[in-house]
């Protein structure tokens, strides 16, 4: 009996040792998992392991909970873990509760803040390797959850946790990380081990889904949107990234000038303390290399972490040296560049050169992510505290040069993508309000039914930024030097570029306004589509959408070829006529319902002057360099509906059994923008939409050579079946850069004016500018006689009386004096009457140069229809 007890005591200890480390154990390490060390040379976990790996955890710690946020284009549901106590994960809704209250000041007087701020917990999101190239992160999460939930790190985990709510979205390119990792293992060990993938490592966007926060038209960047600005409301965000491999070691803020005005001085004070706090701390740990203040401003781009600072968030962005993907590199110390050589203030200490491996990138990004979250543990209760002052800033105090308000009118070109703007606003966080009666503001009328956006509201900053013009600080290398180029882009005012009508008023005024919910979309009347014929208005965008529709279910069209009037009102040149067949009658009621869109009804089109519209067979050619522009082409495409065909090198070229016939298969063949030896392939080409929108990691890994059957371009042969299908009648179509490959290899009559100009006398760094249109002429179809438009490494054409077999038409041309509209300009007389948009005419065919960006990050809804018309062109 006592010897059972004994027994039963012994047993009794073992159980609660063996529990104890056994509930320990039971948190799987990622090495254990994965069956290699993270971050290990040559290894990988693709997005399979990474989210089976966070699955298991959630399942065996009660400190992590898992939730989906979203879905990636390519159908992968994104997920995002939530890390703390227990006891915190166990009142997530309270917490949410608490920085909603924070946020709004109008409902949560000072007092009651005060209590909020010392209840409430900190959080904070992470996003990982939203570039997939730059992997690191992904791999690095799975280790920093691990180390978090069993207490690997250099702080108290435990009461750290207990103040702090950590979001680890592990990836934010499930899709880009997937193509990455498939790719890499499938080259290991080859020469072509870490090289560049030939295409796009997010499926539209590339790198440019970092330029995509603020038009949201990719699933990835609304999903953590709705994270960081409508459900969790965190006060700090961190993005993890990589650059290029022979400088610093790792950029981490401050971020260097020039500053977009608006924002609040405490963003930065709380970037910089975070930033600065993750050096300490690198430090500490022996990491050296570590850099700040350089390379990454801080005027907003359109970026993931710089979204954060128009919302009153600390947004911080971390930077990384790159390896090869996986496969690690040797810097010899002269390799290193000069910059990054010697001692200074912002770089203090200097990285001597040697091995750098994936596990370097990963143990750096460890330290400043656990560094964050110990800074918002050991701050939590002012940075929640200054969360809500910030706010209250935003709505109590007027700032410089602040508007009262911004006012949509109800009467616009184009009502349908006024309202998609609108919704765009939205999910930024931006109120909107809706006038119930006429009213006057800044001396203009208004009628009921007009948007007004009020500045004085919690994201203030951001919708401020957005509908302001841009004015880029004239920054110079030296006094009356050459200048400083952005980052990336100098300008974005939204209703430029989708040309809506907006008006700034600067002094208060009374109307009568109730803020909408969502977006109230209006219902098309009951009663229209009664007609013999309907005809849909060439200004609204969604009336190509409707008819590419109609034309893929064979209905008779033509397009106007001058204003008509019908029942009084003034239809422009280049609407649609539609037959209204049964088979139209029984589609037009839906299409027209999806698209938010009226249609005139006419019995008789005798006397209406026009041209038949047939459905265009498309083709889009897409390099092997990854080129982003043909990637948001493509999302213009897919999202208005336009039918099209993917062409390759040999697609366009021909092989040895097909010779290519391209008129037999297409009437319209579209080149993104695109440098002209890239695309015929004569040398290695120079980055799509100019260095500056390319990382240097980027340009790394599109350098790096390719497997044969993706080198070259297409080539002599490629041309002259181009040419041939020009001659037979085909339209061929050349955005941005490409026009230059259609001016030199068709010799169509246009030079491009800014050809060899110096840097000092002209430069326009992504800007929106003023453009005069012929809307009387088949490719201005619809748009406004004065347009604008987005000039990224644009180009200005000298146009040139042609020779016997050429024709050419300027639908498009820069105007005498105040070209720029939103953003930076030196040398405005360089585009001064230059052409912006030439419709040349060879033979039986057609060439379109398009020397703006006029679908640029499919942004720009205002100037869609240059390319749209290149597309409808009528008596094809
Ligand atoms: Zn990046």
């Amino acid at each position: 009996m006592k010897r059972s007890t004994v027994m039963t005591r012994t047993t009794l200890a073992l159980a609660v040792l063996f529990l104890a480390a056994g509930w320990l154990a039971a948190q799987t390490p990622p090495d254990k998992f994965l069956g290699h060390k993270v971050g290990e040379d040559r290894k990988l976990a693709d997005y399979a392991q990474i989210k089976a790996y966070f699955e298991k955890l959630a399942q065996e710690s009660p400190k992590v909970k898992l939730f989906t946020i979203g879905e990636s284009v390519l159908k992968k549901p994104m997920i995002m873990a939530a890390i703390s106590t227990p006891e915190n994960l166990a009142k997530i809704d309270r917490w949410k509760e608490i920085t909603r209250k924070l946020r709004d000041p109008r409902v949560t007087p000072v007092d009651e803040a005060r209590k909020l701020a010392k209840e409430g917990k900190a959080i904070v999101l992470i996003t990982c390797s939203l570039h997939a190239t730059e992997v690191a992160a992904s791999q690095m999460s799975m280790e920093l959850a691990y180390d978090l939930v069993t207490g690997r790190t250099f702080f108290d985990a435990g009461k750290i946790l207990s103040e702090v709510i950590v979001l680890l979205v592990p990836t934010h390119n499930p899709d880009g990380n997937q193509m990455v990792v498939d790719w890499y293992r499938k080259y290991v060990g080859t020469q072509y081990e870490g090289g560049g993938m030939p295409w796009l490592y997010h499926h539209y966007a590339g790198h440019d889904n970092n330029r995509d926060w603020y038009m949201f038209n990719l699933p990835e960047t609304r999903a953590v949107t709705k994270v960081l600005y409508h459900d969790w409301l965190p006060q700090i965000h961190v993005d993890e990234h990589q650059m290029g491999s022979t400088g610093a070691r790792l950029f981490v803020p401050p971020f260097m000038d020039p500053p977009l005005p608006n924002i609040q001085p405490m963003v930065w004070r709380g970037v910089n303390l975070v930033g600065t706090e993750m050096g300490y701390d690198l430090q500490k740990h022996g990491l050296s290399g570590v850099v700040n203040g350089r390379s990454y401003t801080a005027w907003w781009i359109g970026a993931c972490d710089d979204t954060s600072w128009l919302h009153n968030v600390i947004g911080v962005l971390s930077e990384a040296a790159s390896v090869r993907s996986a496969t690690p590199v040797n810097i010899e110390p002269n390799e290193i560049s000069d910059a990054y050589y010697e001692k200074r203030m912002d770089f203090v200490d200097p990285w001597p050169g040697g091995w750098w491996r994936l596990r370097d990138i990963v143990d750096y990004e460890l330290v400043l992510s656990k560094s964050m979250i110990k800074t918002a543990g050991l701050h939590k209760e002012d940075l929640l505290f200054n969360f809500y002052q910030m706010y209250k800033t935003s709505i109590e105090k007027v700032e410089r040069g602040q508007p009262y308000a911004f006012v949509i009118p109800a009467r616009q070109r184009d009502y349908p993508t006024m309202l998609k703007m609108l919704e765009v606003l939205q999910m930024g966080g931006v109120e909107i309000h809706q006038a119930k009666a006429d009213f006057i503001a800044g001396g203009r009328f208004y009628n009921a039914g007009s948007f007004v956006i009020r500045t004085s509201q919690p994201y203030k900053t951001y919708a401020w930024a957005l509908l302001e013009k841009q004015k880029y600080p004239d920054m110079r290398q030296y006094p009356g030097g050459p200048p400083v180029p952005p980052y990336d882009n100098a300008a974005w005012t939204l209703p430029l570029q989708m040309g809506v009508a907006c008006d700034e008023v600067e002094e208060p005024f009374e109307a009568k306004l109730e803020k909408i919910g969502a977006v109230p979309y209006p219902k098309s009347p009951a009663k229209q589509g009664q007609g013999a014929y309907v005809l849909l208005n060439s200004q609204v965008n969604a009336s190509y959408a409707v008819a590419f529709a109609l034309l893929k279910d064979k209905a008779e069209m033509w397009r106007t070829s001058s204003t008509v009037k019908a029942k009084g009102v003034d239809i422009p040149a280049g609407s649609f006529l539609v037959k209204n067949s049964p088979d139209v009658q029984k589609a037009l009621p839906a299409l027209l319902d999806k698209h938010h869109l009226a249609v005139l009804d006419l019995d008789d089109i005798a006397d209406v002057p026009k041209a038949a519209l047939k459905s265009p067979r498309i083709g889009l050619f897409q390099s092997w360099r990854g080129n982003m522009d043909e990637g948001w082409t493509r999302y213009v495409f897919d999202d208005v509906g336009v039918p099209y065909k993917t062409l390759h090198n040999e697609d366009i070229k021909g092989t040895k059994e097909k010779k290519a016939d391209l008129k037999a298969d297409y009437d319209v063949i579209v080149f993104a923008d695109e440098n002209a030896n890239t695309i015929k392939g004569t040398r290695p080409g120079a980055a799509p939409g100019g260095a500056a929108a390319e990382s240097s990691m980027a340009r790394m890994f599109r350098q790096s050579s390719m497997p044969p059957e993706y080198e070259g371009g297409i080539g002599q042969e490629g041309v002259d079946a181009l040419k041939a299908f020009v001659e037979k009648g085909g339209i061929l179509v050349a955005l941005n850069g490409a026009s230059d490959f259609a001016i030199s290899e068709f010799g169509a009559p246009a030079r491009n004016a800014l050809t060899g100009v110096d840097r000092t006398k002209f430069f326009c760094p992504t800007s929106i500018l003023r453009l005069l249109v012929d809307n009387e002429t088949p490719i201005g179809y619809g748009m406004p006689k004065e347009a604008a438009a987005m000039f990224v490494n644009s180009l200005a054409f000298s146009t040139s009386p042609p020779s016997f077999d050429w024709d050419r038409k300027v639908v498009a041309a820069y105007p005498e004096d105040e070209v720029l509209l939103s953003g930076w300009l030196l040398g405005e007389e360089y585009l001064a009457r230059r052409a912006a948009v030439v419709d040349t005419k060879w033979k039986a065919g057609r060439i379109i140069l398009i020397g703006v960006r006029c679908q640029n990050r499919a942004q720009s809804h205002g100037t869609y229809k240059f390319l749209l018309n290149a597309l409808l062109y009528p008596g094809m």
